[in-house]
């Protein structure tokens, strides 16, 4: 590896995990996951009817994304309520999530997924969908498969996987890029692919397959939380 990571992590190594379900008791699921110092909170509420009546579908119920990132999970404050980032955040994860789970059974109803960021360090998206991912599966909403996210990137010529925020920001050479990928844990079916910077097409497949052994990496340490529940 040429480029050395600020944080003496390996090309391929994530940073150190930590998931939990069940961590917001009145909700009808959820978890908390963390990549590092990146910490995100997921609360479930639902099947429940949605109002108003006219969005209601007869033939499916409906999944609804709120993400936000919290004033203090940033050092420079963050101004509180909606923004552009935090809808576009919303409505990819809601892309992100809905191939997985199956609502046909609950027709004019709607899941809300909340989605909070306590403490940001890049990858917020990411680790907000790997959360709200368990947090689904722990209220008990049918699922093909748990959704399993990453980001990927580039420093220089180096792909890395799951990028930091001191990575995200590099400015040298041919400056960095931000590759974050989700899918559905057992196949390769992408829910999501966003690309901020450049990765050379000849080079795609190697970031691809970089996401992927990471995912499976998450995959195992998402089940194992689920698994704990109630222990
Ligand atoms: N960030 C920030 N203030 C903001 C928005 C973002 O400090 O208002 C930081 C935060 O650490 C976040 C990072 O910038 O994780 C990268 O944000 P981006 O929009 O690329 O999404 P993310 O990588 O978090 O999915």
């Amino acid at each position: 590896m040429k480029v050395k990571r600020a944080s003496g992590r390996a090309w391929n190594e994530l940073r150190k995990m930590k998931a939990k379900v069940g961590v917001v008791p009145n909700a009808d699921g959820s978890a908390i996951f963390e990549f590092g110092d990146t910490v995100a909170i997921a609360a479930v509420y639902g099947p429940r009817k949605l109002h108003p009546q006219h969005m209601q579908d007869p033939a499916t119920g409906i999944l609804r994304v709120n993400y936000d990132l919290l004033s203090f999970s940033v050092a420079d404050r963050k101004r509180p309520g909606p923004s552009r980032r935090s809808t576009e955040i919303s409505k990819v994860t809601e892309w992100a999530l809905a191939p997985a789970i199956d609502l046909e059974a609950f027709p004019n109803t709607v899941v809300d997924v909340q989605i909070y960021i306590i403490q940001a360090d890049a990858g917020t998206r990411t680790a907000g969908i790997n959360a709200a991912s368990m947090a689904l599966a722990h209220a008990g909403i049918p699922m093909r498969d748990l959704i399993t996210s990453v980001a990927v990137g580039k420093i220089d010529e180096q792909i890395i996987v799951d990028v930091d925020k001191v990575e995200e920001d590099y400015e040298g050479g041919e400056g960095a890029t931000d590759f974050p990928i989700a899918k559905l844990a057992r196949s390769d079916e992408y829910t999501l692919l966003q690309l901020d910077g450049k990765i050379p097409p000849e080079r795609f497949k190697e970031a691809l397959d970089a996401a992927d052994k990471a995912c499976q990496e998450i995959y195992e340490f998402q089940k194992k939380a689920l698994k704990e529940v109630g222990e």
